[in-house]
């Protein structure tokens, strides 16, 4: 079948649901995953087909566009940081505002390549925080945790084919009974946290492709205590943090004032809170 048929197909099925722009870029970046072509390769050679498992291949994709399954998860890798993360419906997709985490705590590490760090990641998902700072401050030794197994199995993966060590806990951060003695005494310079903080109350705000396919272990927190997370966490940032350590985490927009009393009741000195390029609330810097 030609290619510019099962284009014209993808706009077809899909007109309505998603804006013509986003389908001929959902169409190029599947024929890119799948067949290695790319945009180019189209325009000068408009009557290229693909073979009949190819043709197949690439309807079933449109078929799971069709159900609202996020592009990401069908073509099963995305990029963070400028570098490729696999995922699948185990991990949240990575989002463009952990990015500017991410960069807020490069920025903050002495440029001098002499110090050695230790960094810890709570509820690495697929990996993209831990990993990401692995790469870009290659001084630094990096820990990261997940409750879940098949999260791990894709930050593994993930820390794999980035080239970069990082070292995993199986562990759940409000249960401290069950934690290892390792992670119970581990010495950090930086902790850093993008734990589940969506009330379900913000159920209704969410987008259908967010809530029918992401996972909601990782996103949703009950509405009486929706900082659950922050707090065993600031705890064993107390406990775990070096003299002047530094935690950071993404949060949610609306809950900035009541994270900020949280942190200072845990006796950090400075808490900094900084919006995301949508002017929303969605960091905190504490420093110990
Ligand atoms: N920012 C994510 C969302 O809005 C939520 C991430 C989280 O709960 N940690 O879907």
């Amino acid at each position: 079948m030609r290619l510019k048929d099962i284009k014209e197909l993808f706009q077809f099925e899909l007109n309505g649901m998603y804006d013509k722009e986003e389908i001929d870029n959902f169409f190029f970046m599947i024929i890119e995953s799948y067949l290695n072509l790319k945009r180019i390769d189209l325009a000068l050679n408009p009557e290229l087909s693909c073979k009949d498992n190819q043709s197949q291949l690439l309807n079933d994709a449109l078929a799971h566009l069709k159900k609202q399954i996020p592009i990401q998860y069908i073509l099963g890798e995305t990029e963070f940081f400028g570098l490729p993360f696999k995922v699948n419906s185990s991990v949240l997709i990575p989002r463009p505002e952990t990015e500017e985490l991410v960069s807020w705590i490069i920025n903050q590490q002495p440029k001098t390549e002499k110090q050695e760090l230790s960094i810890l990641d709570i509820g690495t998902g697929s990996g993209c925080i831990a990993i990401s700072l692995a790469k870009k401050l290659p001084n630094a030794k990096v820990y990261a945790l997940d409750i879940s197994k098949d999260a791990l199995k894709v930050a593994k993966q993930n820390a794999e084919l980035n080239n970069v060590v990082i070292e995993f806990f199986e562990a759940d951060i409000l249960n401290s009974k069950a934690w290892s003695e390792e992670f119970k005494n581990l010495t950090l310079d930086v902790i850093v946290s993008n734990p589940p903080y969506v009330r379900e109350l913000e159920k209704d705000m969410m987008k259908d492709n967010v809530l029918k396919n992401e996972p909601h272990l990782a996103l949703f927190v009950e509405d009486e205590d929706p900082l659950l997370f922050y707090k065993a966490i600031t705890q064993y940032a107390v406990n775990n943090l070096t003299n002047k350590g530094c935690l950071f985490f993404e949060i949610n927009e609306y809950l900035g004032k009541q994270m900020i009393q949280l942190i200072k009741k845990c006796g950090f000195n400075s808490v900094e809170l900084k919006q995301d390029i949508f002017k929303k609330d969605r960091m905190i810097k504490a420093l110990k």
